[in-house]
């Protein structure tokens, strides 16, 4: 059988290159056919040598730069291109959404590292799969996970879905000293190495709240079904409770490669020895414990505007970005970006469509509603 054709967007960035290795040790069952990355032009020549995809993007490209594609309409020809039967989309950021819907549309398997496309356009997304019968995978871990427990159960009445959060970096810091954090703290995580975006997520828990949304779409579970625990250790990647009280979990040491690889083979599982056993004994007692709401707003806002539907999750996104965007650059502290996340939701709270236009109207607004209170922060 002829390997099966990978495009991979963001293939530059931590999710991307992980792809690729997973995809180096199954030379045979998968080939990249397209890669696009941002603006690391260096990294992406060097992948272009080794694998000579048919499609490359560079969105932030010079001009007339080789055979390579730019803009940002080359995340959709790459979602797109005929080679690709699976779309992997390891962009980080709403800049996402586009390719996501454009993937399903034209029928291809979506590996799904960009969980903001699912907050943002979940409805979207589904009518796109529908339409275009395109199928939706998860790559996030604790959704591999959940996706893992339900094929072993042929999929029975699920009573609730414990997804697991590693706490972050400040698990157990004192709420007053949050003010305190910098951003050297805050990208320190404890368990993954990641992007510098979903690294700040996992330090507020913005990011638990973007996967209890994503969740509720993936598998079709209400809001009220689905809980957060907090488990430092990162071995258990989520909990599926079944309507006879029996609880299935899915286990394995902290490596995006593990559902990556999951992703790619679904329903199928594929030899292989490229990620570390998961040894009981070597790693000692798994713990759990409650979420510290009070420490961190951020998930129970996220999981408020999930509830709340229509363009909310929207605004919660956008506003999530731009607020991270911000800390990483030094304009807003750790704590002012659940307080800008909560500005901008209510601020935007009237902007119901779920049209792609309304939302990124929505998406818009939010962006302008936290930058307007970076500016001031500055200014004061
Ligand atoms: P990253 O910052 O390391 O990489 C992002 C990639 O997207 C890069 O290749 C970059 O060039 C590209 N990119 C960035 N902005 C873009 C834009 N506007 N248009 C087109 N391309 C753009 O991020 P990451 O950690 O690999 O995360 C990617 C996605 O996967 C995010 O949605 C994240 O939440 C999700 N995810 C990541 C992990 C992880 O372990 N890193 C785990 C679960 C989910
Ligand atoms: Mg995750």
């Amino acid at each position: 059988m002829a390997p099966l054709g990978v495009a991979v967007l963001g293939s530059t960035g931590s999710i991307g290159t992980a792809t690729l290795r997973v995809i180096a040790r199954h030379r045979e069952r998968f080939q990249p056919v397209a890669l696009t990355a941002f603006s690391n032009a260096a990294l992406l020549a060097d992948q272009v040598r080794e694998w000579r995809p048919a499609y490359v993007g560079l969105v932030d490209a010079p001009a007339g730069r080789e055979a390579w594609r730019g803009g940002a309409d080359c995340l959709e020809e790459a979602a797109t291109h005929p080679e690709a039967q699976i779309v992997l989309n390891a962009v980080v950021g709403a800049a996402g959404l586009r390719s996501t819907l454009a993937a399903l549309a034209a029928g291809k398997r979506v590996a799904l590292a960009n969980k903001e496309s699912l907050v943002v356009g979940g409805a979207l997304v589904a009518e796109a799969a529908r339409r275009g019968g395109g199928e939706l995978v998860p790559v996030d871990s604790e959704h591999s996970a959940i996706l893992q427990c339900l094929a072993s159960s042929g999929g029975r009445p699920v009573k609730r879905l414990v997804i697991t959060a590693s706490g972050g970096p400040f698990r157990t810091w004192p709420t007053e000293r949050l003010d305190a954090v910098t951003v050297a703290d805050a990208l320190q995580h404890p368990t993954w190495r990641m992007g510098r975006k979903i690294t700040i997520d996992s330090a507020t828990l913005a990011n638990k709240a973007l996967e209890v949304i994503e969740a509720h779409h993936l598998f079709g579970v209400p809001f009220d079904q689905i809980e957060v625990v907090v488990h430092p250790q990162s071995i258990v990647h989520s909990f599926v409770e079944f309507a006879d009280g029996s609880v299935l979990a899915q286990l394995g040491v902290p490596s995006m490669e593990l559902p990556i690889l999951y992703a790619l083979s679904h329903p199928e599982r594929l030899d292989d020895g490229g990620v570390t056993r998961y040894d009981p004994v070597a790693t000692g007692p798994l713990q759990f414990e409650a979420v510290r709401h009070d420490a961190f707003p951020a998930l129970a806002l996220g999981i408020a505007a999930g509830r709340a539907g229509g363009s909310a999750p929207a605004v919660f996104n956008a506003a999530n970005e731009e607020a991270v965007a911000a800390f990483l650059d030094g304009g807003l502290g750790f704590t002012a970006i659940p307080e800008a996340i909560g500005e901008a939701l209510d601020t935007c709270s009237d902007l119901p469509g779920i049209s792609l236009d309304d939302l990124l109207i929505a998406d818009a607004a939010a962006r302008r509603c936290v930058r307007e209170r970076v500016t001031a922060a500055r200014g004061a």
